[in-house]
């Protein structure tokens, strides 16, 4: 069965480039015209790894192209997984399966939603890539890639596809649990590192705060129903935040590069689940808006 994989930006192709140099078949969908020109044009993907570049000579197609998809790996960013998939709805054959890789929590809902008859398999990433150019892609950090469906526990055969490809991955029935404690971690350590303009490490000199913030986000997963990705919360925090001391938070470099930020399926997500449930958590709403004037101020969007 093919593997369709809309974006072929950093996580899209660098599945792509190891799905199918195992012989997998794989086609990109990419979002238009003149995107499918530009890929033409270079011919391929090329994935650098530990400094050795090979080029894959993937087929790719747009949107609107014929022929049903039956599997589809959804490799956008948040806000854009919903709009990109809505095309590819009437190509969508029954008991089609959608893996999303996005980041956070909210794109997930957002899409199955729109999906009632087609089942969606969350995944929460470790691994670590980007676009040195269009369609051309390093691999900068091995990691591994929990996947579960919380609607059904039955793992799906295609995991057999991963194992020949090399992805290190698991399946877990608890997905959610994973996703938030990622989301979790990510609020307690990403937009300081913005607001600070300091690498992970530089927030040891801020410890009251990371504190403070770590209490609230356990008390949210709490109230979430996630009370194993509140467990040990603020410990984990501080190691990561020791372990990964010299590098820069993923939102501290998509803001340094002028790009748009997760914010929304991150700490806006956070928010927006606390204000549901009637959970006054002071200091995550004042980092929320701290962090929206950096972001306006920048002139990136704040959602
Ligand atoms: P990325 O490099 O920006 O790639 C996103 C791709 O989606 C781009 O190629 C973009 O196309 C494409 N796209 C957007 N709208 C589309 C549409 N309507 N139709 C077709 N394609 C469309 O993003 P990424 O870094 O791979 O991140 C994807 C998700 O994985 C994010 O949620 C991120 O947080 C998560 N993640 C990433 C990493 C990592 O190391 N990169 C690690 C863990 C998790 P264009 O090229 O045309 O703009």
């Amino acid at each position: 069965m093919t593997w369709h994989i809309l974006g072929a930006g950093s996580l899209g192709s660098l599945w792509a480039a190891r799905l199918a140099r195992r012989g997998l078949p794989v086609r990109l969908v990419l979002r238009d015209r003149p995107r499918l020109a530009a890929y033409e044009a270079v011919g391929g993907l090329t994935l650098v790894e530990q400094g050795t570049e090979r080029h894959y000579p993937i087929p790719a197609e747009l949107p609107s192209s014929a022929g049903p998809i039956s599997r589809l790996l959804v490799a956008c960013k948040a806000y854009d997984a919903e709009s990109a998939v809505q095309p590819l709805l009437p190509r969508l054959a029954p008991g089609a399966e959608l893996i999303l890789l996005q980041n956070g929590l909210g794109s997930q809902d957002a899409v199955a939603l729109r999906l009632p008859h087609a089942r969606c398999v969350l995944a929460s990433s470790t691994e670590g890539a980007f676009r040195e150019a269009d369609f051309r892609v390093v691999f900068a950090g091995h990691g591994f890639t929990w996947l579960g469906d919380p609607r059904q526990p039955a793992a799906p055969a295609w995991l057999d596809d991963l194992e020949q490809a090399g992805i290190p991955h698991g399946w877990t029935p608890d997905i959610l649990s994973r996703l938030w404690r990622k989301l979790a971690l990510n609020c307690a350590i990403n937009p300081l590192t913005v607001l600070y303009g300091c690498r992970n490490g530089g927030l040891a000199e801020h410890p009251a705060e990371v504190s403070v913030l770590c209490a609230e986000l356990a008390e949210l997963l709490q109230r979430c129903g996630q009370p194993d990705a509140a467990e040990g919360l603020h410990e984990e925090v501080l190691r990561v935040i020791q372990a990964t001391a010299a590098n820069y938070s993923s939102m501290y470099q998509d803001v340094a590069n002028g790009r748009r930020t997760e914010i929304s399926y991150l700490l806006g997500h956070a928010c927006a689940s606390a204000a549901r449930h009637r959970l006054s958590l002071p200091h995550l709403d004042s980092l929320h808006d701290r962090l929206r004037a950096h972001l306006a101020q920048r002139g990136l969007p704040v959602t």
